[in-house]
């Protein structure tokens, strides 16, 4: 149903009801007072009657009462006129036959006479109180319910015309508001195809031209939020474009393909700070890719270098081994999981019995090799099964963990056995002219006895006595010269790489012995003070007697070279200290230039011509107290240099022998 019929209807409804009360309202009104009228009207024309003829009654005079009756109901509307006496007899009468047969009945209203259309009333003729009859009449409604009935038309006649009227605007404001709506409703399809140019025409300035201006209002709106929209949509777009660009030079960086250029760096916007972070990347990744060529390198190198290296992690867990590590130990890492730790490797070993020194005790020797420090630890020397010898050293480093190398220096001890041996013929021959002096002695006592002994026995004087002393003499020549020949045969022995408890006065007493003559035949004075006590150090006794003799050796050089008229070397040692045992040796050849005070400990380093001086002597002895777990130092004081070695207790020295 349309809006305008919609429009019609309901305000014909509305008006048809409207006039419809007002017709009912109307009629009643009209009909209740018309017809009160009417029935007031009747009662009294009744009651007048009955005063008109209330003589004529009294006196009974018949021929007056019948005049004033006829014409009373010549009176328009009184259809009857009737008069009666006291006993209801009917005394005179007029008006309409058919009225007058009727039997007369009272009526209470108006409306109880619409039935016959006459209004039946009564009044008594009543004279100073007394009553002499009666007078009946009837008035005729017709009119009145003609003129009602003509009311009723005309309101009829208003009320279509009314409805008309109304019907007639209805449709008219039913077709412009049709009209209107159908114009938004256009406008809105349009817009909703798409067409936001579309304006409705906007007509006078009710709240329907309001509606259309606001109407248009949003269309123009939204075609330039639109306008804005598509504008951005291409802006964004673009950027999508370059962005996708972008985001390609990531994924070629990401896949390490060659990138010529990152584009739009230039850009100001946050293209150009996507781009110019894509550099950044760029580089990051270059140098992320640097840094795995470079660790690539470096495992390559790990990997080359004879060096077994171990790296642990944070938590101990192995990380990387190279192949020398691999190699070395390849028994011992077939019965490991892949994360062993550090320990577990060394247990492994020990339980695997790769390991001789761990015999004894191996909780120690594991717990020894463990207890890393912060940073780093001091090398250990380990000896492995079979015959191999590894300085293995233990570095704390931050962000990876714990870096484990080992070197095999198997052959380095050999050489360096090999260099002591040497070095040690060299100071034999050094040593030679003051041995073969020490032994020109007892071999000049010895001629001497001997020659004398034949002369008194070629002589016949060869008495027993003479004899005996004589032979007594001898062999003690020969004891002696077979003590020095002992030193020299224990002094060139090689070491056998064991080590055993070391009595130090011994070899104190045994390397100034076997120096001294030399020291005399240059006029140094070597003296010893030790204690009376035995000291007892571990170690390889013929190690450590060559490093008293390089000592000895560089004290004399030291000396010679200065020129020292009376030289003069002094050992003095205190055994079982707090320090534990303690030699001093110093000697009055000038000290050390204290510029090279801390280098004397370097492999190699002399200052002695070639030929002379090797630069061994310090740091083979400084390894030798090392492995004693002593420590030696150097330092000069006011004539000279002085040596300080230190090493553990005999207690336990004996400890560990046990
Ligand atoms: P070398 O004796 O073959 O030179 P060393 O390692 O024994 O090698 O000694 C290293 C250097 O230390 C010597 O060259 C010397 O300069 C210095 N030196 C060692 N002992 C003394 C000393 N008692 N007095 C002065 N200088 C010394």
């Amino acid at each position: 149903m349309s809006f305008r019929l919609k429009t019609i209807i309901g305000i014909a409804i509305i008006e048809l009801t409207v006039m419809a009360i007002l017709i009912v309202i109307n009629q009643f009104n009209l009909g209740g007072s018309a017809s009160t009228q009417l029935y007031e009207r009747a009662q009294a024309t009744s009651r007048i009657f009955a005063n008109m003829v209330s003589d004529a009654v009294i006196s009974l005079d018949l021929a007056t009462l019948d005049a004033t009756i006829e014409t009373a109901v010549a009176t328009e509307d009184l259809i009857y006129l009737r008069a009666r006496d006291t006993n209801d007899f009917v005394l005179s009468q007029g008006g309409a036959e058919e009225a007058l047969a009727t039997p007369f009945v009272s009526d209470a209203s108006y409306q109880t006479g619409l039935s016959d259309h006459r209004i039946d009333v009564s009044a008594d003729i009543i004279v100073e109180g007394v009553r002499y009859g009666s007078i009946e009449i009837g008035l005729s409604t017709q009119r009145v319910e003609a003129e009602i009935a003509q009311a009723l038309q005309l309101n009829l006649i208003v009320a279509a015309l009314g409805v008309s009227l109304v019907a007639v605007f209805g449709y008219g404001l039913g077709s412009i508001l049709t009209r209107q709506l159908r114009s938004l409703s256009l406008g809105a399809t349009a817009i909703a195809d798409g067409n936001l140019s579309h304006q409705i025409e906007v007509q006078g300035r009710d709240e329907l031209a309001d509606t259309a201006r606001c109407f248009n209002h949003m269309a123009t709106t939204l075609a330039t939020d639109r306008d804005t929209l598509l504008t951005q949509q291409n802006e964004l777009l673009a950027k999508k474009a370059r962005v996708e660009a972008i985001v390609a030079c990531m994924s070629d960086i990401v896949a390490r393909a060659e990138v010529t250029a990152v584009p739009d760096t230039e850009r100001l916007d946050e293209i150009g700070e996507m781009a110019r972070a894509t550099v950044v990347f760029q580089q990051a990744m270059r140098r992320v890719e640097e840094a795995r060529i470079e660790q690539q390198r470096l495992i390559m190198a790990f990997d080359q270098v004879a060096e077994q290296v171990a790296i642990f992690d944070m938590d101990g867990k192995i990380l990387f081994l190279n192949t020398s590590f691999r190699a070395a130990n390849q028994d011992v890492l077939s019965n490991l999981n892949e994360d062993f730790s550090y320990e577990m490797f060394l247990r492994k070993g020990v339980e695997m019995g790769v390991y001789p020194d761990a015999i004894q005790d191996a909780e120690a020797w594991i717990s020894k090799r463990l207890c890393s420090k912060q940073g780093e630890r001091a090398p250990e020397e380990t000896r492995r099964h079979p015959d191999r010898i590894l300085l293995s050293l233990q570095t704390q480093v931050p962000g990876i963990g714990v870096v484990v190398s080992a070197s095999d220096i198997t052959e380095l001890r050999q050489s360096q056995a090999q260099l002591v041996q040497s070095s040690k013929m060299a100071t034999l021959g050094e040593m030679a002219t003051g041995i073969a002096h020490e032994l020109n002695q007892p071999l000049g006592v010895i001629r001497m006895a001997a020659a004398n002994s034949v002369k008194r026995i070629e002589k016949g004087r060869g008495d027993l006595d003479y004899l005996t002393e004589k032979l007594k003499r001898i062999g003690d020549q020969t004891a002696r010269a077979a003590q020095i020949i002992d030193h020299m045969r224990i002094f060139g022995r090689k070491p056998d790489g064991q080590k055993h408890p070391i009595d130090l006065r011994d070899s104190l007493e045994d390397v100034c012995q076997l120096f001294r003559p030399q020291m005399r035949n240059l006029n140094i004075q070597l003296s010893l003070n030790v204690p009376e006590e035995a000291g007892f150090a571990t170690g390889e006794k013929v190690l450590f007697e060559q490093m008293l003799l390089n000592l000895l050796s560089n004290s004399r050089d030291a000396i010679e070279a200065a020129d020292i008229p009376e030289g003069h070397v002094s050992i003095h040692a205190e055994f079982d200290t707090a320090e534990g045992h303690v030699i001093w040796l110093q000697d009055n050849g000038g000290g050390i230039p204290e510029e090279i005070l801390n280098r004397v400990f370097e492999p190699f380093f002399t200052t002695k011509p070639p030929g002379k001086g090797t630069g061994l002597g310090l740091s083979i002895g400084f390894g030798t107290i090392k492995d004693m777990s002593g420590s030696i130092s150097a330092k000069n004081n006011e004539i000279g240099a002085c040596f300080k070695i230190t090493l553990p207790p005999s207690e336990a020295v004996l400890a560990e022998a046990v």
